[in-house]
């Protein structure tokens, strides 16, 4: 059984809304392309640890023009930290897409925003609601928690089947003079108020109509089904040193990390590194290295992705000669120093350990 759509639902969240709202840059303009902005960042990120990144971005792009002409090397080191790197990527790619073939102006419709690159139905309806009034409803984690807490949902919101029952009852709710506010609302609502775990029942004011508070079942939705556990990867990263340069190279497609750096990888399925294979993989490419030559890891790095759980060691060598330049190319290592390696877009993880063998010093 289900709540109805209830008519008083919007006003109760509105009214909340501008009672508790936080104050956050991207909820003080209309500006499509930093509304874009911000939603890119929040996307799989807490506001606290998104907000310096809207910042930056924002001051060293403040319009698509300028993220459109920056390399993208320099995109890639100032997402660093936030993870999800295709979607600076994506980004990146969007800005360009928008200057070519939009003559600069974000399109102002629901419908045209789609088109765009790593925009989804999500973004695009917060773009058309927030910056053009477009009446559109958002639909994201905290939407769907609401929504299914309050009228009573219990369809999987990990279906994709389900997202059109959630859409349906959104575009029934949000209303017409007000979908920006009702859209900010209501995702703010349920990050501060109907949180996931612990939310604020006590004090709120859709108590009396929620129907998960007065059917006891505010721990039992939304229903979710788990997500596949996570692959585990084990990387062994051959860090070869030379008179102070480091050889990196830069990840290709079709893996993670795609456009970051990183080092000479061995990649197997087991945290203990076969020193044999490995001494012919790296004979073969003609890197002519004793096992004597690989100081052993000190410590071990973990990093967990939405679909992959990373181990990660790191064997130093330092070598008593250069790479001929045959060897480098085939391998796609290409020496940096220090101060050349600070500015390189990296997975945090390369950068722990760079940082934790003080080779970065200003990190
Ligand atoms: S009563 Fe509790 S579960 Fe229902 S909307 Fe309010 S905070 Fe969420």
């Amino acid at each position: 059984m289900e709540n109805k759509p209830n008519p008083l639902f919007a006003q109760t969240i509105i009214d909340w809304y501008q009672r508790h709202k936080r104050a956050l840059p991207w909820r003080e303009t209309t500006d499509p392309y930093l509304i874009w902005l911000s939603e890119v960042i929040l996307q799989q990120t807490r506001v606290a640890q998104g907000l310096p990144y809207f910042q930056r971005f924002a001051e060293a792009y403040p319009t698509a023009q300028h993220l459109a002409a920056a390399p993208q090397d320099e995109v890639l080191r100032l997402w660093q930290g936030l993870g999800y790197y295709s979607r600076a990527r994506n980004m990146h790619h969007t800005a360009q897409q928008i200057v070519q073939e939009y003559g600069g102006a974000f399109p102002d419709r629901y419908d045209e925003l789609l088109k765009l690159r790593g925009v989804g139905s999500y973004t695009a309806a917060a773009i058309a609601s927030f910056a053009f009034r477009e009446k559109v409803a958002v639909l994201d984690g905290n939407v769907f928690r609401v929504l299914a807490r309050v009228f009573g949902l219990s369809d999987d919101i990990a279906a994709p089947a389900s997202r059109k029952v959630f859409q349906r009852l959104a575009d029934e709710l949000i209303p017409a003079d007000a979908p920006d506010t009702f859209n900010q609302a209501i995702m703010e609502f349920g990050a501060i108020q109907c949180t996931p775990v612990m939310p604020d029942c006590l004090f709120c004011p859709l108590q009396q109509s929620c129907f998960a508070f007065t059917h006891g079942l505010v721990q039992e939705l939304p229903v979710k089904s788990k997500a596949k556990a996570a692959r585990p990867r084990f990387f062994h990263y051959m860090v070869f040193e030379h008179e102070g340069q480091y050889y990196m190279r830069k990840r290709l497609s079709g893996d993670i990390w795609e456009g970051l750096y990183d080092f000479y990888l061995h990649e197997s399925d087991s945290k203990i590194l076969n020193i044999a294979t490995l001494l012919k993989e790296l004979n073969d490419a003609g890197i002519a290295v004793q096992e004597s030559h690989l100081l052993p890891p000190r410590k071990e790095y973990k990093h967990v992705l939405s679909h992959q759980k990373i181990t990660a060691r790191f064997y130093l060598i330092r070598l008593d000669f250069r790479l001929n330049e045959e060897v480098l190319q085939e391998a796609r290592l290409v020496p940096y120093s220090p101060e050349k390696i600070e500015a390189l877009p990296k997975p945090i993880l390369i950068n722990s350990y760079l940082k934790d063998e003080k080779i970065l010093l200003n990190l």
